[in-house]
């Protein structure tokens, strides 16, 4: 018998070839072994893509490289990479890590994680195009030295020999000179080499702002700058929580933070909720850096690779931006700011489903860099890691220049009676409106739905008009004539007869942001008024005109959802309305009470922020609510007190850790039957690994159908996040889910 031939592994080790580690974009926390060929050995790196052949029909998929060398797995037979995708890496070595941490720490797929953490502008490198250049051939110059050149085939050596590297053909013509016969001259002699390069067809379009100079920080501001600063000098890590009631100059001291930063030669990451990145934020960092890189969520895949480029090359002092900013690229990272610290938006939910501020605290402690963590409000998970000595914890009380907080009234909307009835606006507010008004101030008014009216009521069946694919009534949307899902987006004009009984005289009941427009318009016919929601500022830029109006004085009322509440920073409020502050107050969620206290805090904050005094109106029925009166009284330690022992008796968050496990289906028998299933195998698993694991439901979700799928879960607890990623790593292996199944975990869930 003859031996058979050896396989491609036993080659492998033989030849000494070289393998590559690829993770793919699939829901799968394994990574893959191929083959390099030679044509691709000296070119593959870490962070580039590849194409591979996957699965049984060997079928082409794009997958990233994030490792070379890596020995082949002992009796694998290995296919080997197809292609290569990339010319150079898409995300350096620091980030690739940092996303495998992501994968780990949120239970997700790497080669999913790399996939959405790298923007799409990058991947197509839009806004890019090939130009063809040329360099100096390897020993050109002491060839030359020996040959006998004309003088024009001489000046283009000079010029590339000047340049130190590729110059595109134009510009090599044009420095030496000459037109492009000496140049096909000294490449038929191999002197000069033929390249293809890479260049952004983006101009610079930004202007700088005007310089502003710096204010003279006050006694509490400088104990603040001066903390943030003592780990940058060592340098080290360390997170500072910076606790500043709205209007203590936070954002001040953050400039000057990364002004010193910046002095050092390295760059800042500052990260904001995407509705805060207002032109006035840009203009304040503007006016104070000479070279800033904004990433909203409106840039074209050109600009945002444009900005990528330009921060991964070290030119970018301050990247500002939402969210996912905590990848930008930066090569010299000095310090990461997150304000708004509470802000739910920094929470990703969608795969993968990480949170900002816990990347941005694993990416600061790897770099050895501080991250301030910045707000009035601070989550009860960041205060009380402060508190416990964890980060350090800086305390500002007072608004710059002793200005005070606006007092807060409560009027109890049972009592005050909304003349005349189904209106939104109470006596006491009206009064307070007026007067604001007649002063020559400004008025925020905030309200927390939009739309017309959140139900068309059945008052025969005592029910409001669903959605036919989701859970939840459908809002009237006046304007549009039609009836809306907030959740779907499914839309119908209103039914002349009740859905489910068939009878006429329905009513629509509640008032959204539209309905109180149209109230405010009708008492107040000479003030001017601008309602801000995502209907109505849909137009890309019209949130921040209005924004830019009503700095300039032109509007008297602006009106709206959370648009309003967050950040905005305008002298001349002096009244702030909160039309029910109930409406967080009852939601099934664990944090209704904070949510309810950050905002009624957060909405204050916009007021008496200038030389004008300000004050809050409150509207609620339920006025004796402990949460209500705390915020009321600006007693952010007395809530927190409150919240974190109301918290611990309860085995909440900052307590213990949770993980949801949502499973989504069409068949709501099928999706109960699995859920069921898994927590059974999660209750097997947890035996053994100590009484403190512990499994809530399964049951419906709070909302049992979305986009036609039925949703159950339930919730994982233990003391340590540790504790629950092995949990659930252990149970998921011994799950089996039917095709027709989804299921999800997410981890440090902040939704419904
Ligand atoms: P926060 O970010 O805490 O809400 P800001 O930094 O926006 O506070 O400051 C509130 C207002 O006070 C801004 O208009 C700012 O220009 C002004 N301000 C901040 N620090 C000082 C200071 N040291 N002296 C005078 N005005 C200041
Ligand atoms: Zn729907």
């Amino acid at each position: 018998d003859l031996p058979d031939a050896p396989e491609p592994w036993e080659l492998a080790a033989e030849a000494d070839l070289l393998t590559a580690e690829i993770v793919l974009p699939l829901p799968t926390p394994t990574t893959f072994h191929y083959l390099v060929p030679d044509a691709l050995r000296d070119l593959i790196r870490p962070g580039q893509r590849v194409k591979v052949p996957f699965g049984r029909g060997d079928q082409l998929k794009v997958g990233f490289v994030v490792a070379v060398g890596s020995p082949p797995p002992a009796a694998r037979r290995l296919k080997s990479i197809d292609a290569l995708i990339d010319r150079e890496p898409l995300i350096a070595g620091d980030m690739l890590e940092l996303t495998k941490w992501i994968s780990e720490r949120y239970l997700g797929s790497w080669g999913q994680v790399l996939d959405s953490v790298i923007p799409a502008g990058v991947k197509k490198q839009a806004g890019t195009r090939e130009i063809r250049c040329f360099q100096l051939a390897e020993g050109a110059l002491e060839k030359a030295a020996s040959l006998k050149l004309p003088a024009r085939q001489r000046a283009v050596l000079e010029v590339l020999q000047e340049a130190d590297g590729p110059v595109p053909v134009d510009q090599l013509e044009a420095a030496a000179q000459c037109g492009t016969s000496p140049i096909h001259a000294l490449r038929d002699k191999k002197l000069i080499v033929p390249v293809r390069q890479r260049r952004s067809t983006m101009t610079e379009e930004y202007t700088p702002a005007a310089r502003t100079a710096d204010l003279i920080l006050n006694p509490d501001q400088q104990t603040a700058l001066d903390a943030i600063l003592e780990p940058l000098q060592a340098p080290r890590h360390e997170t500072i929580l910076l606790h500043g009631v709205t209007g203590s100059g936070k954002t001040e001291i953050y400039i000057r933070a990364i002004r010193e930063v910046v002095s050092y030669g390295r760059q800042a990451i500052v990260l904001v909720p995407e509705i805060s990145l207002t032109p006035q934020t840009i203009r304040r960092f503007g006016s104070r850096f000479s070279s800033l890189a904004v990433l909203h969520s409106h840039l074209s895949d050109a600009e945002r690779h444009w900005h990528w480029q330009r921060i991964a090359s070290g030119e970018v002092e301050v990247v500002i931006g939402a969210r996912s900013a905590v990848f930008a690229p930066t090569p010299h990272l000095g310090i990461i700011v997150l304000d708004e610290e509470h802000e739910t938006t920094f929470k990703q939910n969608a795969t993968p489903r990480y949170h900002a501020r816990e990347v941005a605290r694993e990416r600061a402690r790897r770099a050895g860099v501080p991250l301030v963590l910045g707000s009035a409000t601070p989550t009860l998970e960041s205060f009380d890691r402060a508190q416990r000595g964890l980060d350090r914890l800086i305390e500002m009380p007072n608004r710059v220049e002793q200005r005070p907080l606006p007092p807060v009234v409560i009027v109890d909307t049972r009592n005050d009676a909304l003349v005349p009835r189904g209106h939104s606006i109470g006596r006491a507010l009206k009064h307070s409106i007026e007067r604001s008004i007649n002063e020559g101030g400004q008025v925020i008014l905030f309200l927390n739905l939009r739309g017309y009216s959140p139900v068309l009521w059945c008052l025969k069946c005592n029910e409001g008009v669903k959605c036919p694919d989701c859970d939840i009534s459908l809002t009237w949307h006046r304007d549009r004539g039609k009836l809306l899902c907030h959740s779907c987006d499914f839309e119908m004009p209103p039914p002349e007869r009740c859905p489910s009984c068939g009878q006429p005289g329905q009513k629509y009941l509640g008032a959204g942001t539209q309905k109180l427009e149209q109230e405010v318009r009708s008492k107040f016919p000479d003030a001017r008024i601008v309602r801000m929601d995502s209907d109505a500022m849909r137009k890309p830029g019209s949130h921040d005109e209005a924004l830019e109006r009503f700095r300039k004085g032109e509007i008297d009322i602006l009106l709206g959802t959370q648009m309003i509440a967050k950040g905005l920073d305008f002298p001349n409020v002096t009244l702030v309305g909160v039309i029910d502050a109930d409406s967080m107050l009852h939601q099934p969620d664990l944090r209704a009470a904070e949510r309810t206290f950050q905002l009624i805090a957060q909405v204050a904050g916009r007021t008496g922020r200038g030389e004008k005094a300000g004050r809050v109106i409150v509207q609620t029925m339920s006025p004796d609510d402990a949460v209500i009166q705390l915020a009321a009284e600006h007693d952010y330690l007395g809530f927190a007190k409150r919240e974190l022992a109301q918290r611990r008796e309860h085995h909440a968050p900052p307590a213990t850790n949770l993980a949801r496990v949502i499973v989504r289906g069409p068949r709501e028998d099928l999706v109960r039957a699995e859920i069921r299933k898994i927590v059974e195998t999660l209750k097997e698993t947890a035996k053994g690994r100590g009484d403190d694991l512990r499994i809530l439901g399964p049951a419906p979700a709070p909302i049992l159908r979305l986009k036609k799928l039925f949703r159950y879960h339930c919730q994982l607890s233990a003391p340590t996040i540790e504790q629950i990623l092995e949990w659930w790593r252990a149970a998921e292996a011994r799950f089996s889910l039917p095709d027709e199944v989804e299921l999800t975990i997410d981890v440090d869930p902040l939704d419904l």
